[in-house]
């Protein structure tokens, strides 16, 4: 929980505020951008939430902060807040909430669909969310985007089984009984809607997913950028090697999608020729000293 007696200053007055155990991750930047902004090198609220969608999305941010570091003095949804996540983005694409501090608040996704539900990446357990995935359907695939963001997967599959990948190259002794451990650049097709993508570089083993050529689940390797108005890659975050990371975007410029759901960022849409156009931008940025 977070704590009124850390609660910083760069504040304004009212129910939300942020304590000082604030990581800056920047998942509540995207979650409630009304109400969260970046302020001093770590999270604020700068305006209290005004209205029902408002309040919703900065309760989203609250039960989703890796460190618990949102708190509220008055008024407490949180129960009404935790039912409404997973958060239906379109189509049975649902964002998880409920970051985890070990991941460092990467994102995690939930597709619903009736071949079997996809879990991407893995948010923090608690047993609300893994009951809300019950009522979902269960999950029949973890689909790893690379060895950070493991967060609490071996949990969600002791209820739900089923299969967890990850490449090879990013596996550790945490992750080496994992089901489906592939290798190499090939492109792999796990059904005839869902495709993975080798993209070395963030990390040798990093790998996107395309589902129904539409909904791209980048991971660490790409996200968007409101400042550059494009895509973009973390230069000061790559483990591996960044030139890789560049030959392995300019592989995606051979698919066509219009939803980016990256691990931080707010995810991101656009048609298939204006993510094209940005992911050229990207590239062209990313060979820039
Ligand atoms: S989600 Fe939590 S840790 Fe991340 S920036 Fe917001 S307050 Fe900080």
């Amino acid at each position: 929980m977070a704590q009124l007696k850390k609660k910083r200053t760069e504040n304004i007055e009212g129910n939300f505020y942020v304590d000082s155990d604030c990581i800056n991750c920047g998942a509540c930047y995207w979650i409630a951008p009304k109400t969260f902004e970046d302020v001093s090198g770590m999270s604020a609220v700068t305006h209290q939430p005004s209205g029902d969608q408002e309040e919703e999305d900065a309760y989203r941010a609250l039960l989703s902060c890796p460190v618990s570091s949102i708190g509220v003095t008055e008024n407490s949804k949180f129960a009404q807040a935790t039912r409404a996540l997973p958060y239906e983005l379109e189509e049975g694409v649902y964002h998880c909430g409920f970051h985890a501090e070990s991941s460092y608040g990467a994102a995690s996704f939930f597709i619903k669909r009736e071949k079997g539900n996809i879990l991407l990446d893995s948010p923090r357990y608690v047993k609300q969310l893994e009951n809300k995935f019950v009522e979902l359907g269960g999950i029949s695939l973890q689909l790893l985007s690379h060895r950070d963001d493991i967060a609490d997967t071996d949990k969600y599959w002791q209820r739900f089984q089923g299969e967890r990948y990850l490449h090879k190259d990013d596996v550790s002794a945490k992750t080496s009984h994992f089901e489906n451990l592939f290798k190499g650049e090939d492109i792999v097709s796990i059904d005839e809607d869902l495709t993975v993508i080798p993209v070395p570089g963030h990390t040798k083993g990093s790998v996107c997913y395309l589902y129904k050529n539409k909904y791209l689940f980048t991971g660490d390797h790409l996200a968007y950028s409101r400042k550059l108005g494009h895509l973009y890659a973390f230069k000061t975050a790559c483990w591996y090697d960044f030139k890789k990371q560049i030959e392995s975007m300019e592989r995606l410029l051979d698919f066509d999608f219009e939803y980016v759901l990256p691990g931080h960022g707010h995810p991101y849409k656009a048609s298939a020729s204006e993510m094209r156009d940005s992911l050229e931008k990207c590239i062209q940025w990313m060979k820039t000293p």
